[in-house]
């Protein structure tokens, strides 16, 4: 079938939710979604949403804007940070008045709490930055907008998948999805598509994403040759339940929880002798690692600990409810009684499609794709840097979903209707019709597995030329693999196994942009660690990495970084 909407939002996560608000009243808007739209990964965020309140004591957005982008390690470009830290108040103001429950002090203001690397006064201490619900803020935010946009009669499309982008004379002119209840190709026709389509964490193989965050929504545009930015900055967290991935919110620690090594020690006043536990995501998952590989593990093992049994059930119940049934589920622990083994997983996305503050997608020269937007993870405003500081994903999601939603209104008189070109379903078809009839080849679940292995072995918290070097080799050939990748379920309803070897081609493909990325930049910085290059090099790599594949040739350059405030120094805490 072709539908036919003015605006399509792919991704009814908050990003898109957001977005969705923001032009719905106005013009014809559709969200479609692969799977249940509240299932979105946003609805799994624990922690909270950062916002200068200062409702439990004195902050400022400045300190706000400094710490993001000293926890960017000054790779965050200066005026996107502004943006989100003079407009963080109102937004979470706006979600309270849309009914978002968020805790509250004794005095009925919006609690809030500590998290890692916000600090007042430009460092001098942890701050409480934090709005949260309990640990699961992702999950009222999510039910308060979806709840909204069913109010505003926005129409949904649930467990749609896209599968490519139609473009029409440079401009875009629609898209192609698959319906997973009928095995159908739909294509739809707009004059604007929205990309917000969240992370890919599932790249490797211990993560705290969902399922779906297989990054189709970053390869698809990457594969009709949009570049992407900052791909090798993969955010590691650092507590992740050992052996599982699955997250145990830094809210943890915000809430008082401490880390100890193999001898109990609290090792993290070694590594950042100010906020210790508190320090960003990056320097305490190198720091468990370093712990680790010293052989200072739980009983040498590859985990240490993390210490909640101070907190008592009282603050576990009312705080971090969720995490704490998560270890009794998962581990059989109660975290009031006994320590909790962790370690790190990949947890957020910094990379991503290249964007302006209003959501509009660049192209290889920096231009504006007409009718092309993006909000949310799958994005980079290169505003996260090299490492994103918890809570500063929330509020990216509904600061620069809302701005795109505005920017989209104000376009689309000058977007006319593109026609679409003959048959735009046909490549897809094509795909889907080769994997169908392939009689013999490999499980794509087989070629999953060592591709998100080899990730996590060679391209993760720490890395090195030579591992990388092994690592792209190894994804070029699980690439060659793919080409004949078979499918044992042929039929039409619900075919998740022809959708996991769709999506392969996708993980495969990011993770060649990241591990290229990774192997250009000679030099550590925020997320990106090379032992073989340990210190930051503002002189060469000050710089944003750009990658782009046109012809099957990849093609790496790079753009300036936007200072306005605060000269790069040296990072401690
Ligand atoms: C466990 C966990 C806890 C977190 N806790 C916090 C926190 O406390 N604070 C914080 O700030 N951040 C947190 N984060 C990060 C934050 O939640 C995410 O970065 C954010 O929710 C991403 O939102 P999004 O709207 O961009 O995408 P998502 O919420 O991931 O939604 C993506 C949407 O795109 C759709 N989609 C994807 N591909 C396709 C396709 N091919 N076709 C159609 N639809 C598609 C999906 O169906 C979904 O609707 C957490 C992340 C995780 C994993």
């Amino acid at each position: 079938m072709v539908f036919k909407h003015d605006v399509v939002i792919v991704g009814a996560g908050l990003a898109g939710l957001r977005a969705a608000l923001e032009v719905a009243g106005n013009v014809d808007v559709a969200l479609i979604s692969k799977v249940y739209p509240t299932r979105s990964h946003s609805g799994a965020a624990q922690g909270g949403i950062a916002a200068a309140l200062g409702n439990e004591e004195p902050d400022s957005w400045e300190w706000h804007m400094y710490d993001t982008v000293k926890g960017g390690d000054y790779l965050t470009d200066q005026h996107v940070a502004e943006i989100l830290a003079t407009d963080a108040p109102r937004a979470v103001y706006e979600l309270e008045h849309l009914g978002v429950p968020f805790n509250r002090t004794p005095d009925g203001k919006i609690a809030q709490r500590a998290f890692g690397g916000h600090t007042r006064d430009f460092g001098k201490a942890p701050v409480k930055r934090a709005c949260y619900a309990a640990d699961r803020t992702g999950r009222v935010m999510m039910d308060t907008l979806y709840f909204q946009a069913e109010r505003k009669g926005i129409k949904v499309y649930p467990e749609l998948q896209m599968l490519d982008l139609i473009f029409k004379d440079g401009q875009v002119a629609g898209l192609v999805a698959y319906e997973l209840a009928t095995g159908d190709v739909h294509v739809f026709h707009s004059r604007v598509v929205m990309l917000a389509t969240g992370g890919y964490g599932k790249v490797y193989k211990t993560t705290s994403n969902a399922f779906a965050n297989t990054g189709e929504g970053v390869y698809i545009p990457y594969r009709a040759g949009i570049p992407l930015e900052d791909m090798e900055f993969v955010q590691f967290h650092p507590t992740g339940i050992y052996g599982m991935g699955v997250l145990l919110s830094e809210a943890a620690r915000g809430e008082g929880g401490i880390l100890r090594n193999g001898s109990g020690e609290r090792f993290m006043e070694r590594y950042a002798p100010t906020i210790k536990d508190l320090a960003p995501r990056d320097m305490v998952s190198r720091a468990i690692r370093t712990e680790i590989l010293e052989g200072r593990g739980i009983g040498g093992k590859d985990y240490v600990h993390l210490d909640l049994t101070h907190l008592g059930e009282q603050k576990l119940a009312e705080r971090l409810s969720d995490i704490t049934s998560f270890v009794k589920i998962y581990l059989g622990i109660d975290p009031a009684k006994e320590l909790i083994p962790i370690q790190p997983t990949c947890h957020y996305m910094m990379g991503g499609i290249p964007c302006n503050v209003d959501g509009h997608v660049l192209g290889g020269s920096q231009e504006v794709v007409p009718g092309l937007y993006a909000a949310g993870e799958c994005s980079c405003l290169s505003l996260h840097g090299a490492n994103r500081l918890g809570c500063n994903s929330l509020l990216d999601l509904v600061v620069f979903g809302r701005r795109t939603g505005l920017q989209i209104g104000r376009d689309l008189a000058g977007l006319p209707w593109q026609e679409l070109p003959r048959n735009p379903e046909r490549p897809a078809l094509e795909r889907i019709r080769k994997i169908k009839e392939r009689k013999a080849g490999e499980k794509a679940a087989h070629l999953r597995s060592r591709l998100q292995e080899t990730m996590t072995l060679r391209c993760s918290v720490f890395r090195h030329e030579e591992t990388l070097v092994q690592a792209l080799s190894e994804i070029r050939s699980l690439e060659e693999r793919y080409g004949k990748v078979v499918i044992d379920n042929r039929g039409a309803r619900f075919n998740t196994d022809l959708l996991d070897a769709l999506e392969l081609e996708a993980l495969l493909g990011l993770a060649e942009a990241i591990t290229v990325s990774a192997l250009n930049r000679k030099e550590s910085r925020g997320a990106h660690s090379r032992d073989d290059y340990p210190e930051r090099n503002d002189e060469e790599w000050l710089k944003h990495t750009l990658i782009q594949k046109t012809d099957g040739e990849v093609r790496v350059f790079y753009k300036p970084v936007h200072i306005t405030r605060f000269q790069p120094k040296p990072r401690t805490y």
